[in-house]
């Protein structure tokens, strides 16, 4: 098959996600997803402006578009990398299908025949989250995840109690969950931003005899030094980075030692293009991926095909609503989306040997799953001040 010029740019919104299709002049249709979550409707309007440059190109020359569209102007922030990374990803999809080859072979793969993966634990309650790891275990994962000792309330629950007792609350919940799946389950626990550097080093601290596989993002991650800072008193391992988008950010927060586990999000940091780039940073400081997952079909797929490509991975994140009866959480509806949506076995995921992707949105999937704005919200302190959601 011949190389062929970009007909069509659409994106197409569809629950909560964003997407992008990419139709060539001989009728492939290649698909991508931006990570940028909290700014759907800004990120959409930057692929129409896209589309404009893209339309009548040559669909393969990625790395070249992919320049293009990132120096223009030079105002590339996150949106506008969200919906790069769309683009870049559906370009990849494009050629796979052309040559007839999934895209990880076109990256050098495959590396791993399989990926492990971890398994999403959410929690309003003490009780609920202890039940839900427990049900992940018995459905096959060996990695329990998203553990957050704080609980997922509601975010209408403002934040309150002394250091001392939230502190206290939260070692006795890891050690609930730890009890409840045993000491050779690996523990995942995400902390969503919410502590101040002293109180991340603290709860750090305490927590070292539960032997958590990672300690995701305790603080905001936009101070490399600060995140350093944490790190640099602690046994457990910080991994972050799940909001960098750009190369030169990686290399800050890996100079600087701030995480020894990195979780670029692959819709987010420049698709194929940018992760591969990241990946090979990272493995210049032997610093493993988790690459960030926004839990839709198309970017776990994108996820697997990454991982079955590069050395450095340590661990991928999975959409796991259908094991824990979590509606909450996504996946359920996540996962009808696309044609074909990855299931896991044992605690592992196989990547389909399929041209591109190998996966793609369903038809008229705008219309069955119509777009839920996200209202802009974030969490409140007891005293009214605002924190991380
Ligand atoms: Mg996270």
């Amino acid at each position: 098959m011949k190389r062929s010029t970009i007909a069509r740019v659409t994106p197409v919104t569809a629950d909560k996600y964003l997407f992008v299709e990419i139709e060539t002049a001989d009728g492939r249709i290649g698909v991508g997803e931006s990570g940028a979550w909290a700014h759907i409707e800004a990120t959409r309007t930057v692929i129409e402006k896209f589309a404009e440059y893209l339309v009548g190109r040559d669909a393969e020359e990625i790395e070249k578009h992919w320049q293009i569209l990132c120096r223009f102007g030079s105002y590339a922030g996150s949106l506008v990398m969200g919906a790069l990374s769309a683009v870049d990803v559906a370009l990849w999809d494009l050629k796979g299908q052309r040559l007839a080859e999934p895209i990880y072979a076109l990256l050098g793969g495959p590396y791993r025949q399989k990926m492990r993966v971890y398994g999403h634990a959410r929690g309003a309650t003490r009780k609920q989250l202890v039940e839900r790891s427990t049900l992940l275990k018995a459905a096959g994962f060996n990695a329990v995840g998203h553990v957050n000792p704080f609980l997922d309330e509601d975010v209408d629950k403002p934040v309150s109690g002394t250091f001392a007792s939230r502190l206290r609350f939260a070692v006795e919940t890891l050690e609930e969950v730890r009890s409840a799946i045993g000491p050779d389950t690996d523990l995942c626990i995400e902390i969503h931003r919410r502590l101040r550097p002293a109180e991340a080093i603290a709860l750090g601290d305490s927590i070292s005899h539960i032997m958590p596989l990672f300690y995701e993002d305790p603080i905001r991650p936009d101070s490399a030094s600060a995140m350093c800072m944490v790190q640099n008193q602690l046994k457990i391992p910080i991994a972050t980075g799940e909001r960098l988008f750009t190369l030169q950010q990686f290399h800050q927060l890996l100079e600087s030692g701030g995480a020894r586990y990195l979780r670029p999000c692959l819709s987010l940091c420049g698709g194929f293009t940018g992760a591969r780039k990241v990946a090979a940073l990272a493995e210049v400081y032997d610093v493993d991926l988790i690459p960030h997952n926004t839990y839709s079909p198309i970017a776990t797929v994108a996820s697997m095909h990454l991982a079955a490509s590069i050395p450095n991975l340590l661990i991928l994140e999975y959409p796991t609503a259908r094991y824990t009866d979590d509606i909450a959480s996504t996946g359920l509806v996540a996962q009808e989306l696309a044609v074909r949506s990855p299931v896991q076995e044992g605690g592992y995921v196989t990547v389909e040997d399929r041209p591109g992707l190998g996966t793609s949105l369903v038809k008229g999937v705008a219309e069955a799953f119509p777009y839920r704005p996200i209202p802009i919200y974030t969490r409140l302190n007891i005293d009214g001040s605002p924190t991380e959601h």
